[in-house]
């Protein structure tokens, strides 16, 4: 069976354009591939997170993703820190990795452009982290978005290029694997585009029902149709996309004909929307709740992914010491 790895920011919480844009294929991967997930805690250190807050947001993570469904029996959920053979391969990686190339990748030129002040060795280093944790398992797959197609292209060149330097054929260059197309783009709130943390326009899956009836009845609308069948502008057409989520089919035919008919109220759309979102995210909500409170359990799912990622690095690190030259 196919290798995928996914690595997951631990920043914030997760909203619906998080679980349909990708926790929900995730999701079905495991039951598909040999998956690996990590929570990308030393990546996170690039932004200096205070001991309390990095602790915080993986926990809040952890229980996250365990509460949309990632199955840990199925695929092993690990926390990055804590298989440290990536740190030795990230090192190796980082001997072969050349300044010009690194500072030509377009996450870093963006990042250096909008915090001149910390433009530290980390971020530059970014790739080789991403190709250290992916190169380490020897995984065949990575689920990435379009951002983070560069990152992909820098870990095969440094798979190919240990691979010339040592004149061995032991990395396989992993490909990108878009579950993107699958994936429906989740519209925000306030008319645009686009569902997202730093775009303030998300609904949390941890919102309570009344955070979340606040929510979509302040979304925007407009003031209605005024022709027959015409075509939905784009806040009344997110609105839609949104019913199409989470609510049933009659209902979603229900206020797409009272659109066509121009007999719709935009008030009982957002009534009804507002209702099947909590509906949707109730159960995911307690389950939250549960996993946070439950420390024990969250440190009993870290140590065992941490075991079986460890021993899985462990084992590709031993031959690459031997590649390189190291022991007798
Ligand atoms: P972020 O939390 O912004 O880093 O997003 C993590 C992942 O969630 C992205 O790579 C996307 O796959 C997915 N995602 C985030 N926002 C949306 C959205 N509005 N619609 C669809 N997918 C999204």
């Amino acid at each position: 069976m196919e290798k995928v790895i996914s690595g997951i920011r631990p920043t914030g919480n997760l909203h619906l354009g998080n679980y349909f844009g990708a926790v929900k294929s995730f999701i079905r991967m495991q039951d598909e591939y040999q998956c690996m997930f990590f929570i990308a805690d030393w990546h996170s250190l690039t932004t200096h997170p205070t001991p309390e807050n990095l602790r915080r947001s993986v926990k809040t993570i952890l229980s996250e993703y365990l509460a949309c469904g990632i199955d840990p029996a199925k695929a092993p959920i690990y926390v990055q820190s804590d298989v440290k053979p990536v740190l030795e391969l990230y090192l190796y990686l980082n001997m072969n990795a050349y300044l010009g190339e690194l500072e030509r990748v377009t996450s870093f030129k963006e990042k250096a452009r909008t915090q001149p002040d910390n433009v530290n060795a980390g971020l530059l280093t970014y790739p080789t982290l991403m190709a250290a944790d992916v190169l380490a398992h020897k995984a065949d797959k990575v689920p990435v978005g379009k951002d983070q197609e560069q990152n992909m292209e820098m870990m095969r060149l440094f798979a190919r290029r240990f691979n010339r330097i040592y004149g061995v054929d032991f990395f396989k260059e992993p490909e990108s694997f878009h579950f993107n197309k699958e994936a429906v783009k989740v519209p925000g709130l306030d008319g645009s585009g686009k569902m997202g943390k730093s775009e303030g326009n998300a609904i949390y899956l941890c919102d309570d029902e009344a955070t979340i009836r606040k929510k979509v009845m302040r979304a925007v609308t407009d003031s209605g149709p005024s022709q027959l069948n015409q075509e939905k502008p784009e806040p009344i057409r997110n609105l839609f996309s949104l019913l199409r989520l989470v609510s049933a089919e009659d209902t979603y035919a229900y206020f797409d004909d009272a659109y066509n008919n121009m007999t719709i109220r935009y008030g009982d759309l957002k009534k009804q929307l507002a209702q099947d979102i909590n509906a949707f995210c109730a159960p995911i909500r307690e389950r939250i709740a549960d996993f946070s409170s439950n420390d024990a359990y969250l440190d009993k799912v870290a140590a065992e992914g941490a075991e079986i990622a460890s021993a899985s690095a462990e084992k590709t690190l031993a031959e690459v010491r031997a590649i390189i030259g190291f022991g007798k």
